[in-house]
């Protein structure tokens, strides 16, 4: 009796105002199985989530088509984390075997700085790695990576001062894992997470692969990400 009430009532509040689509304002029927988009981009966001794509040694699991970048924007924007469980478990995988690891995964998501964490109240690489371990089990790792300081915006440097940027702006305290999966929402050209990487290898981490929701290509098609890497690699990280 309880249930025909509650959704007689949300029958009503979705007639009196019906929740749009995130990504092409569309009006989401009731029955629909997504909170967050219509039926036709929800069927989108199943099908291109079948892929599983591997560039440069980084896994990522969706291509940033507009479904998935709209998805991301309300993800990280406006507040809905309830994206990240829906983008999960929508995927056809019960562990992480299709990327080679099992279910005993130590998840550790790509911290955000404080500042943002006070503006945004949360952080969305924490929302997808707590997605991700709730369907696919492991342990969650907070705190253990850690950002510096307050990092000047990536995109106005160059690759070389990209680079440093990246690279001084993360830490990783001991003990860790020997080996981690690390989580951040949208790959675009690698620095943040190789920073990631790097600071986590240093600090005892054995091997660490890189898991996001999304990935982005650059305009020619190829990803950037390993010139940075190659520069600072090798360097002593101020
Ligand atoms: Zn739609």
């Amino acid at each position: 009796m309880a249930n025909i009430i509650s959704y007689c009532m949300e029958a009503v509040a979705d007639y009196l105002s019906p929740k749009l689509c995130v990504n092409c304002g569309t009006a989401i029927k009731l029955q629909s199985k997504s909170k967050f988009l219509c039926t036709t981009c929800f069927d989108w966001l199943k099908n291109c989530g079948n892929g599983y794509y591997n560039i440069n040694g980084t896994h990522s699991l969706y291509p940033l088509n507009d479904v998935v970048r709209s998805l991301m924007h309300g993800l990280k924007y406006h507040g809905m984390t309830d994206i990240a469980i829906e983008m999960i478990n929508v995927l056809p995988w019960e562990d992480t075997s299709f990327m080679g690891w099992g279910n005993k995964i130590n998840i550790v998501p790509v911290p955000v700085n404080s500042a943002r964490l006070r503006e945004r109240g949360y952080n969305q690489a924490e929302c997808i790695a707590r997605a991700m371990q709730k369907k696919w089990g492991g342990r969650l790792f907070l705190g253990v990576l850690k950002r510096k300081k307050y990092n000047v915006s990536q995109t106005r440097l160059g690759a070389e001062e990209r680079a440093w940027n990246a690279a001084g702006a993360f830490t990783a305290r001991p003990p860790l894992p020997a080996e981690i999966l690390l989580v951040d929402d949208v790959y675009t050209t690698g620095a943040t997470t190789e920073a990631c990487r790097y600071a986590l290898m240093r600090a005892g981490a054995e091997k660490v692969e890189v898991l996001t929701m999304a990935y982005k290509l650059t305009d020619d098609g190829s990803s950037d990400w390993r010139k940075d890497w190659d520069y600072f690699k090798n360097k002593k990280v101020p």
